[in-house]
């Protein structure tokens, strides 16, 4: 008894030990370029970086080491199935309730192995149950947040959105999913009134929660604004004027790449299926150099852009096209697009002190790439390296 319970403390020590990861190229996060560091990593967090100079348990040499990235919008539940046609499971599916939650776990996994170690999703019940496997270390994939569902002008009246959004709490949502407008597939008008969209987004500030609201149009936009609403999404036909306001008001903007050219890119296996349709089409294609223009007078405005793809079914594990997309056809600056992808969006997250930077007290959650994404941007694509929590999930240089 007494010998198992010695073996049982000192295999905690053992495990107790400090890692020396060795960098020679490290981007913190927060826009700076350390040289030569080692971080020391305990109980899943980083404890310490200094010069390097002990013996490394794992050496990094060669490599860009950054905090792990973060996508603020994705569908995690969204794939294709076995006739290679969109689905999202639930009903109408062809695929079975088992099949489709293993799906959904195969986006996760190939999302972690693509560098992202924190998503949002946003999002569907399953959701939920994903989370807490990925949290418990039981299913690999990146730290999982979720609206579960989402609110939107068929919700109902204030009153009836007030409640809905105190259930989506109740059931452990860490976010409230608005649709203030319709889809770019659909013209991209205001959908939900003033009314219903202070209703939602007074509700989850008084529940403690975000709101994140996808929309395209300036009316739509504005409001979401005024409503108190934390990130707006897409935002493919905002003026400057409401640029301007989300800037004064430190709301954060998501525009989004990546999923306009994957739908373009996996055409046939949409089409047909709800409103992706032909002129739906026409209008994401349209909505490419919009959004290209739209990032560029964010920027101008000094609005707080985050890095989201809307990764849908296809995009699993390409999320870091998005960083390309926005530094080649948005004019993001590389360093500006990693930093949307990294700090900026742990702090629209409200996880600022946890994830999105590498220093001393935060997750030990890295990614490494060969080459200098700096210099050439498709660097992201080469990840070599992925650290959650102090675990490592992927090695291979
Ligand atoms: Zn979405």
């Amino acid at each position: 008894m007494f010998g198992k319970l010695l073996l049982l403390f000192t295999a905690t020590l053992a495990a107790a030990q400090p890692v020396v990861v060795r960098t020679s190229t490290l981007i913190d996060g927060k826009g700076h370029v350390l040289k030569n560091k080692e971080l020391i990593i305990d109980g899943g967090k980083i404890i310490r970086i200094a010069d390097a100079k002990q013996k490394p348990t794992i050496d990094l040499t060669g490599l860009t080491v950054m905090p792990g990235w973060i996508d603020t919008h994705i569908h995690a539940t969204w794939y294709f199935n076995k006739e290679g046609r969109y689905e999202a499971g639930g009903r109408g599916s062809k695929s079975t309730p088992q099949q489709a939650a293993l799906y959904a776990a195969a986006n996760l996994y190939a999302t972690l192995m693509g560098g992202f170690t924190t998503v949002q999703s946003v999002g569907a019940e399953l959701d939920g149950d994903l989370r807490d496997r990925i949290a418990a270390d039981t299913l690999a994939g990146p730290r999982l947040l979720t609206s579960l569902r989402a609110v939107n002008e068929n919700t109902g009246d204030p009153a009836a959105i007030r409640a809905y959004v105190q259930k989506m709490k109740a059931d452990g949502a860490d976010l409230v999913k608005i649709f203030a407008t319709a889809s770019i597939r659909d013209g991209g008008k205001m959908t939900m009134t003033a009314e219903q969209l202070n209703a939602a987004c007074g509700e989850a500030k008084l529940q403690g929660l975000r709101s994140i609201v996808h929309a395209h149009s300036s009316d739509g936009a504005r409001a979401s604004v005024m409503a108190g609403c934390t990130a707006i999404e897409h935002g493919t036909f905002l003026d400057d004027a409401t640029l301007e306001l989300m800037a004064q008001h430190g709301v954060y903007f998501d525009p989004n790449f990546l999923v306009l050219h994957n739908y373009l890119d996996n055409k046939a296996k949409f089409l047909g299926i709800g409103n992706y349709t032909e002129e739906g089409f026409a209008a994401m294609e349209k909505g490419l150099p919009l959004v290209a223009e739209v990032l560029k007078r964010a920027r101008k405005h000094q609005v707080k852009v985050v890095l989201g793809t809307d990764g849908v079914a296809g995009a699993h594990g390409r999320n870091a096209e998005e960083f390309i997309y926005r530094v080649q056809d948005g004019g993001d600056r590389a360093m500006d697009a990693l930093t949307s992808g990294m700090s900026l969006a742990a702090e629209s997250l409200g996880m600022g002190g946890q994830i999105g930077s590498i220093a001393e007290g935060m997750q030990a959650d890295l990614v490494a790439v060969s080459g200098d994404p700096l210099a050439n941007i498709t660097a992201v694509r080469h990840v070599a390296f992925v650290m959650k929590g102090g675990k490592v999930y992927r090695y291979a240089r």
